[in-house]
């Protein structure tokens, strides 16, 4: 069969561009090796933050603001629930860059935000209890995404608008030239005018089918739900939350429809082969460590566990991601290397990928994402 585009991995990103190209009205074929939502990527465990003050830097406001536009539309599209608005508190020490970045973006972008003082986070939050040399910034117009069911809204508009998704379809080869692309999986092969290679973590190997070699770093993650006093940390009282502390960078999510206080550990992590079964929660002492010492500090000093999982980052050495064009072929657009913060940005994305295939261009600035900027790069 042929289509206009043709996209590879149905996931954060893929299945975004996917509704926006089928809205667009292109025939459009998605791919995925699983059936998305799935939990074999990056994008399961119910839910992620989406906050715009942004402790990685205010170059990313824009794109942020975009994004969350394009979420208001999906969800009023959709007629479901896909954003609460918890708001997301950001902890750490005073001259953090990461706390700095925060303040700095939301005067630049008149963002609304309160700065507190450890005394006044403590008092408005009964659940969190942390020093005097800390800071809090409160961005009361932030929350939580739905990741998984943003991904099956996606889906459902993307095929009501006549696009077609294929699960249980891993990519094994690809053909390409600026005239045509040919995709194969193990029993069928399908061409196109178009492509975007959306991968996640098994970006390396799909991107090698296009001779190009980026450093891409998939990482075994862990977070976990633990049992919480409802009347303190359910989604009406309690926050999201980013915190620096001393031994490591911590979130965590409130209890959201009595699930549980869920918590998780943003910078570290195990290099893994995406394709080898990820080792499950508890296999190594810190996955329940890390986050029980954490809660003990901070949040609930008796943590009690309900249930952990793992899912994968895909970092870049900058942490920044990759989305752009291929240097050699301008009907290719990759987007990759999400540095365990892009589902946030995956409306956005979707829909400046979509414009790169067909119109070659998207208003949207991808500079900060460019290709180039990996000297490893390595074009055959
Ligand atoms: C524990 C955890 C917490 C996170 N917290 C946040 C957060 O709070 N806020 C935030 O903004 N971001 C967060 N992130 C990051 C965010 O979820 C990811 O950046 C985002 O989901 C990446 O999207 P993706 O499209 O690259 O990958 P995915 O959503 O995993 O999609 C990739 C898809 O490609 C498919 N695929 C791969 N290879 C092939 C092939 N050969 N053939 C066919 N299909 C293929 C896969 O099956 C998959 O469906 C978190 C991530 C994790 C793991």
């Amino acid at each position: 069969m042929h289509y206009d585009i043709i996209i590879i991995g149905a996931g954060s990103m893929g299945m975004a561009a996917g509704y926006y190209l089928a809205k667009s009205g292109k025939n459009t074929l998605l791919l995925d090796a699983f059936d998305p939502p799935h939990t074999e990527g990056s994008h399961h465990g119910e839910t992620r933050i989406i906050r715009y003050a942004y402790g990685e830097g205010e170059k990313y406001v824009p794109l942020l603001l975009q994004s969350k536009k394009l979420w208001a539309e999906l969800e009023k599209e959709w007629g479901q629930t896909l954003f609460t608005k918890t708001g997301v508190l950001t902890l750490g020490p005073k001259d953090s860059t990461f706390v700095q970045n925060v303040i700095s973006s939301a005067k630049t972008y008149d963002l609304p935000l309160t700065v507190m003082t450890a005394k006044e986070v403590n008092e408005k939050w009964k659940g969190i209890s942390i020093d005097e040399h800390l800071t809090g910034c409160f961005e009361p117009t932030s929350g939580v995404l739905h990741s998984e069911r943003c991904i099956e809204a996606y889906r459902k508009l993307a095929e009501e608008e006549g696009a077609t998704l294929l699960p249980y379809r891993k990519v094994i080869n690809l053909i390409v030239s600026e005239e045509r692309v040919t995709v194969e999986t193990d029993n069928e092969t399908f061409t196109s005018k178009s492509l975007i290679v959306s991968g996640g973590a098994y970006s390396n190997e799909l991107l090698s089918m296009l001779h190009l070699d980026l450093p891409l770093q998939p990482i075994r993650k862990t977070f976990a739900w633990f049992n919480s006093d409802e009347e303190i940390y359910n989604e009406r009282e309690f926050p999201a939350f980013g915190f620096e502390t001393e031994e490591g960078m911590y979130y965590g999510f409130p209890s959201i429809n009595r699930a549980g206080l869920k918590v998780g550990r943003h910078d570290t992590g195990h290099p893994v082969d995406p394709n080898n079964p990820l080792k499950e929660f508890s296999t190594y002492k810190e996955d329940e460590q890390d986050l029980t010492s954490f809660l003990k500090q901070f949040i609930v000093q008796e943590p009690s566990l309900k249930y952990g999982k793992t899912c994968m980052y895909t970092m870049t050495p900058d942490e920044d991601f990759i989305v752009d064009s291929h240097p050699n072929y301008p009907n290719v657009a990759i987007a990759a290397g999400f540095s365990g913060h892009g589902f946030k940005f995956s409306s956005a994305i979707g829909k400046a990928l979509s414009e790169l295939v067909t119109k070659g261009e998207t208003e949207q600035d991808l500079s900060l994402f460019s290709l180039e900027r990996f000297e490893k790069k390595k074009l055959v």
